[in-house]
């Protein structure tokens, strides 16, 4: 999982596909970031990592609550999205420094950039992007 990876998707199943297949080699303690703009497809790739642990409910995105823990799969899964943070303090309130870098699990952070100042030093980045010239579902991912 620590080598750079450079991948287009065409549509959204391969992107689930592809979180899948990372999350079946996880191992426990990863803290995962997960950035990019509005509806580029972080909660896609939240949803393929949950079902690669094995994860069957739902998922949505915790944009009110910041935090959604999943308790059903072969790791716990922290999914944080802290577009509405306030401030990196607040994240202490909820729990983050427990559960970034939990053995027990693995946290995924959707618009980890605003918090870029608690993030681990050997998180895994997931960039997603869109380039329209390529088509409305093309989405390149770039993980390192
Ligand atoms: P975010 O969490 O980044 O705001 P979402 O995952 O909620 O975005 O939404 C991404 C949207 O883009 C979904 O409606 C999804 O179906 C769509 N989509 C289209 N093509 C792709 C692709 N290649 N990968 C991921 N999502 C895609
Ligand atoms: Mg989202």
């Amino acid at each position: 999982m620590m080598n750079r990876i450079e991948k287009e998707t065409f549509r959204p199943e391969e992107t689930f596909a592809l979180a899948k297949e990372l999350a079946e080699q996880a191992t426990g303690g990863e803290v995962i970031c997960l950035d990019g703009d509005l509806g580029v497809g972080k909660t896609v790739f939240a949803q393929g990592f949950g079902a690669g642990l094995g994860i069957r409910e739902p998922m949505a995105s915790p944009t009110f609550t910041i935090l959604k823990e999943y308790h059903t799969g072969r790791l716990v899964l922290y999914h944080f999205d802290v577009y509405r943070i306030g401030s990196e303090d607040e994240m202490e309130e909820i729990g983050f420094y427990e559960m970034a870098g939990n053995p027990e699990g693995v946290a995924l952070i959707e618009w980890s950039s605003l918090i870029a100042g608690i993030i681990p030093e050997d998180a895994i980045h997931v960039n997603i992007m869109k380039d329209p010239e390529k088509g409305f579902d093309y989405r390149k991912i770039v993980i390192e």
